[in-house]
């Protein structure tokens, strides 16, 4: 049998993933962990991350607090990991806000914030883990992106700008790392059952789930699989993909 053909196996990999002391991000941490990579958590809430951390199976993992939007933050912290755990081979961009707003409402902040965690925050943590892994000619990076990112959404224009923006981010790195055996993909996931919709009303999720055809919100796990399949060496031949997870509601 060989690596690809006997499922995830991230055993000696080291995983950076932001924003996973909750919700998607730790559904993928919890993924890794069982696959046997040493995850290291990065969060603004420092306590969750290394609560998360510390419920993860296996050893070797780490949580750390620090802010995505913040180059400073994020080149320590991948200085930190590197130090403790050795080259980081896995980078997955999760973190990420909200902040809805109708266009003609929107404030100035509303629209600034949810681009630099989203989007610059995943620039500023790729590029942070860019130099060790073109030194290693090997690594992989996933970004979480959103339907939104594709299809729009009324209320979300700063959101769905964001996610548009690290789409176009996923490929363009891909295409500049593939020379140098970096892999780099973006999953688009559907509404999935996180604090991030937990607003939602019964209303809005009946509304919702009948543009689902599958017919059900997703959960953190939906997501968790797919990660760790892009991260593994079963999708070693993908690379700039955008994979919507989100039980059909975007086909093509
Ligand atoms: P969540 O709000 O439950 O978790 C987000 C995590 O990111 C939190 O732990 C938070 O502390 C952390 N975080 C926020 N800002 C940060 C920053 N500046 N630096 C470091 N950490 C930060 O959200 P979720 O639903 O698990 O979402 C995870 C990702 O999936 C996000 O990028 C989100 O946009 C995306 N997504 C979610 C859904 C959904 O329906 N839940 C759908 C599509 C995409």
């Amino acid at each position: 049998m060989n690596e690809v053909l006997s499922g995830p196996d991230l055993k000696g990999k080291v995983a950076l993933v932001t924003g996973g002391s909750r919700g998607i991000g730790r559904a993928i941490s919890e993924a890794f962990a069982y696959a046997g990579a040493r995850v290291a958590i990065m969060d603004l809430d420092g306590e969750g991350a290394t609560a998360a951390a510390g419920s993860l199976p296996g050893e070797g993992h780490s949580g750390h607090q620090g802010n995505v939007a913040d180059r400073e933050s994020a080149t320590g912290i991948v200085k930190q990991v590197q130090e403790n755990l050795g080259t980081i081979d896995i980078l997955v961009n999760n973190a990420g806000i909200t902040r809805d707003n109708l266009l003609l409402r929107m404030k100035d902040e509303e629209f600034d914030d949810v681009i630099e965690v989203n989007l610059k925050g995943t620039f500023n943590l790729t590029r942070a883990v860019g130099r060790g892994m073109l030194k290693q000619r090997r690594g992989v990076i996933l970004n979480i992106a959103s339907v939104v990112g594709l299809m729009g959404n009324a209320g979300q224009a700063n959101y769905a700008a964001s996610k548009a923006g690290v789409i176009g981010f996923t490929k363009s790195v891909a295409r500049e790392l593939a020379p140098r055996g970096v892999r780099c993909n973006a999953i688009a996931p559907g509404f999935i059952r996180t604090d991030m919709t937990d607003a939602l009303t019964e209303d809005q999720i009946g509304a919702l789930q009948s543009q689902i055809p599958l017919a059900r919100l997703g959960e953190p796990n939906d997501i968790a699989g797919v990660a760790l399949f892009l991260v593994s060496p079963a999708a070693c031949y993908i690379t700039g993909q955008v994979l919507a997870v989100d039980g059909g509601m975007v086909m093509g």
